[in-house]
């Protein structure tokens, strides 16, 4: 009798987006000639930037001849992605990663989730609450927690983000092997100063842990005295590994391509308590169940690197930033504290009601769909998220539109 892996069963239903697409259909059923507009999802909305597609459609015409044609390529992606990527996001910040550091992947989703399967099952994992929910889940399935319970794991140390921390969370009060964080974050939009980074790097040393650093939304932050890599702060690359995505910058969502930062200092420990490099266990990992990224999209992401790229990548993420400054100054004239907005494209904010009453007021009054915060963690509650990711006409005409059903 073959039995299934039973930590999936502890697993809790996300109803959060189907719970979203129930509500918004009933209310179009009831106002047909209402249009709906959407600020819920994480998602981009703008095409490619040109650079890209240029790259992407003389990729796809090398593949048409026997002459030009690319089969398997290495699995870690192509040096000229990688060398790119080591040059322009690290080195050029000060931070000395290397081409063979980095790790193409069609995902950081996939990446953060997989990477845990390197540890032991009994790690210690600390999280912070509310975050991206693929760290959570994916150390669930591989049996790392207990049950669910009053709307946590046990076993899992949660890190509170809460207006209190100014959503930049403490350390934790119990010794952990293995830290997530997430800035800018997603969903708060709260940024890590060098010095708070500072502290997680100097505790994993201390505590012989490890620190994940999700850095998809790295090309939002334009103030220049926040880190865009940890790995900008002394003594990092023993202890973290970062996860980047051309997702949010370059609008690669439906496009896929992403990389992971393994420094080849970064080391844990056997069961002897002999030190073990990370970077060859990952590599073994990737090399054995991933076969590299499609050649054309590699070509179109090195062009996100290139003179114009460079600057239709500072366009679109302008768009988007400027969405958000948008509907950051709505919600604090009609008197909400908020988060975010600054260096992110997520407006965290304060409902002072149950998020998802704050949900259907939203929808109901003003027809626009936000993300209730309880589905990003139990800090959550009370929240509700907006997101920039929108044409300028759409969010002008939500803010208008909040601020008539709310004033
Ligand atoms: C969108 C997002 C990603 C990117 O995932 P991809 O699989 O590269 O599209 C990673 N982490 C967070 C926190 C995100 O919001």
């Amino acid at each position: 009798m073959l039995k299934i892996n039973e930590h999936y069963l502890k697993l809790q239903a996300s109803y959060l987006f189907s719970d979203i697409a129930k509500r918004m259909t009933a209310f179009q059923e009831a106002n047909p000639d209402k249009d709906i507009i959407r600020l819920g999802i994480g998602d981009v909305t703008h095409g490619l930037p040109t650079a890209c597609i240029e790259a992407f459609h003389s990729a796809v015409d090398e593949m048409a001849e026997d002459s030009s044609f690319r089969g398997y390529g290495p699995e870690q992606g192509y040096a000229f992605l990688r060398e790119a990527i080591a040059k322009n996001d690290f080195q050029a910040r000060g931070a000395d990663i290397s081409p063979d550091e980095v790790f193409v992947s069609d995902g950081a989703k996939c990446d953060t989730g997989n990477i845990q399967e390197l540890f032991s099952t009994d790690a210690k994992i600390a999280l912070p609450d509310p975050v991206y929910p693929v760290y959570l889940d994916t150390n669930v399935m591989a049996g790392r927690t207990g049950g669910f319970r009053d709307g946590r794991y046990q076993g899992m140390v949660y890190l509170d983000s809460t207006e209190e921390n100014n959503y930049v969370p403490d350390l934790p009060s119990e010794p952990v092997d293995l830290i997530y964080l997430c800035f800018p974050n997603n969903p708060t939009g709260s940024t890590a100063t060098k010095e708070e980074l500072k502290k997680w790097v100097d505790y994993a040393k201390e505590n012989k842990a490890l620190i994940l650093f999700d850095a998809a939304y790295e090309a939002f932050i334009r103030d220049d005295s926040l880190p865009r890599s940890i790995f900008e702060i002394e003594g990092a690359k023993e202890v973290a590994i970062e996860f980047r995505s051309f997702s949010k910058n370059a609008g690669f969502t439906g496009t896929r391509c992403a990389y992971t930062v393994v420094p080849k200092e970064c080391m844990a420990f056997d069961s002897a308590g002999n030190k073990q490099a990370i970077h060859p266990l990952w590599n073994r990992r990737h090399c054995t169940k991933f076969n590299g990224v499609s050649y054309p999209v590699q070509r179109a992401a090195e062009a996100v690197y290139s003179e114009a790229g460079k600057v239709q990548i500072q366009e679109l993420v302008n768009s988007y930033l400027e969405n958000a400054d948008l509907i950051a100054k709505a919600i604090g004239e009609l008197g909400f504290d908020y988060a975010g907005a600054a260096n992110s494209p997520y407006v965290w904010i304060q409902g002072k009601r149950d998020s998802w009453e704050f949900f259907d007021m939203l929808l109901n009054e003003a027809g626009v769909v936000c993300t209730p915060g309880e589905g990003f963690g139990k800090c959550g509650q009370g929240y509700i998220r907006l997101s920039a990711f929108n044409s300028r006409e759409n969010v002008i005409k939500a803010m208008e539109r909040i601020k008539k059903a709310l004033a």
